[in-house]
């Protein structure tokens, strides 16, 4: 580990939320809250039954809402407010404990709960309140185009310009509570090992694609990333 990185990227993943009591995508079985991905996470299915797509997605603010960030959010939180290169968050996850941390310019790939895209205009409005067939676009005024603003499996992630952009510049790329197993985002560690960087994987086991990584720190995310942290502020 060198004196200081210019540029660090964290890229993390439902394990990091474990901890505030958010199910991990795996733990579910593949099943998310209890249902198939095919009938809430695809295009096709929200083209067949809207509402009951929106409903998945409603039914799951007020938890979402109500999470608090744990140690492993906080700790990214203050390497960011504290390490004097430049650290960038990159998360897969849908919740907002990252910004509740007080993390800043934190990019969700595959969307945020608490938004909702019109599918005539294409803006984004924030909302964690009911978002249904009847909701009104505030930006174009059109009603009954607002489509969840997650990524669906078959559909391009958000912000993929800049996350190309921090992969080819970072010098360390720390990987948080991710299986490894949705792609792109489990290619993120090859394409910055590519270019230099030097890589860290936090999980409870060895993931799939754990060869790319230089070093595996075993254990629950809150109790070893705030230490990960500790070390890179004291150098
Ligand atoms: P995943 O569920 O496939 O994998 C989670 C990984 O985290 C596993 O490898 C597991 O071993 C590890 N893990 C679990 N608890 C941990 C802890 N306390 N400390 C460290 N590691 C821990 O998650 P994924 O790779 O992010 O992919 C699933 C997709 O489902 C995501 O892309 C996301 O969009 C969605 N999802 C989001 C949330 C959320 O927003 N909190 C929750 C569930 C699923």
């Amino acid at each position: 580990m060198p004196q200081t990185y210019k540029n660090i990227v964290v890229l993390t993943g439902a394990g990091i939320s474990a901890e505030s009591g958010l199910a991990t995508f795996r733990a579910a079985n593949g099943l998310w809250n209890n249902h198939p991905v095919e009938e809430v996470a695809t295009i096709e299915a929200f083209q067949r039954n809207p509402e009951y797509v929106h409903d998945f997605y409603n039914e799951m603010k007020p938890e979402l809402y109500g999470a608090k960030p744990n140690p492993a959010h906080l700790a990214l939180s203050k390497l960011q407010k504290e390490y004097p290169g430049k650290v960038s968050i990159i998360t897969q996850n849908v919740d907002t404990l990252h910004e509740k941390a007080g993390s800043n310019g934190v990019l969700h790939i595959h969307g945020q709960i608490n938004q909702a895209v019109c599918l005539n205009c294409g803006q984004v409005m924030e909302s964690w309140g009911e978002v249904n067939t009847e909701t009104v676009c505030p930006h174009c005024q059109v009603a009954g185009m607002m489509k969840p603003n997650i990524v669906f499996f078959g559909e391009s992630l958000l912000c993929m310009n800049e996350v190309d952009r921090l992969l080819q510049s970072c010098d360390l790329f720390v990987s948080v509570g991710t299986s490894g197993v949705v792609f792109p985002a489990a290619a993120f560690v090859q394409i910055a090992k590519q270019y230099g960087a030097e890589t860290y994987e936090f999980n409870l086991e060895t993931t799939s694609n754990n060869f790319y990584f230089d070093h595996h720190i075993m254990g629950k995310a809150g109790e070893t990333l705030p230490k990960f942290v500790e070390v890179l502020l004291a150098k």
